[in-house]
């Protein structure tokens, strides 16, 4: 890893036994009574997660992680996509980067794109609820497409950004 005002360059390996994500501030456990119903996205918390199941009659209602992050527009994730390759073959790349949110989503209820914003150059900026799809979604596409990617962490932040160029 090399360090440069506390920002950290790291590969695939590092990123997935890096501690400082392994801990979502906006998922604390302490206040929230079981089951609890997110009145945004009917995701549960039932023992000690959020997951899609139907919600409970006596179920009480609370903002899941996901939907807090959304309301106040605080990503955990990013992934810059750009280079050439993109101009030419859009509309795989957003199948696949659907197509993962979608099975990651399935498994993890908290696991959500936030946003996919595209720059006057043509590259896309894409904001997550979890810096773990922010990941998954950048390694998808360099197992399909190859392409250069890297990783980029803030010292004690449950932030992750990634960048995929091709
Ligand atoms: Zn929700």
């Amino acid at each position: 890893m090399n360090t440069q005002n506390n920002i950290v360059h790291a590969s695939g390996d590092q990123i997935r036994n890096l501690r400082e994500l392994d801990h979502d501030p906006y998922h604390s456990h302490k206040k929230l009574e079981e089951p609890a119903g997110c009145p945004q996205c009917n995701a549960v918390y039932h023992q000690g997660r959020w997951q899609w199941i139907d919600t409970p009659s006596k179920a009480h209602q609370a903002l899941c992680p996901a939907c807090q992050r959304i309301k106040d527009q605080c990503p955990a994730g990013f992934l810059k996509i750009s280079g050439d390759f993109l101009s030419h073959h859009a509309d795989e790349i957003s199948q696949l980067i659907h197509h993962t949110e979608d099975r990651e989503k399935r498994e993890h209820a908290l696991k959500r794109i936030m946003d996919i914003h595209e720059e006057t150059d043509g590259s896309l900026n894409i904001t997550f609820t979890d810096p773990h799809l922010a990941r998954n979604v950048g390694e998808a596409l360099h197992s399909a497409y190859q392409g250069d990617l890297d990783y980029h962490y803030q010292k004690g932040e449950y932030f992750l950004r990634v960048r995929w160029c091709r």
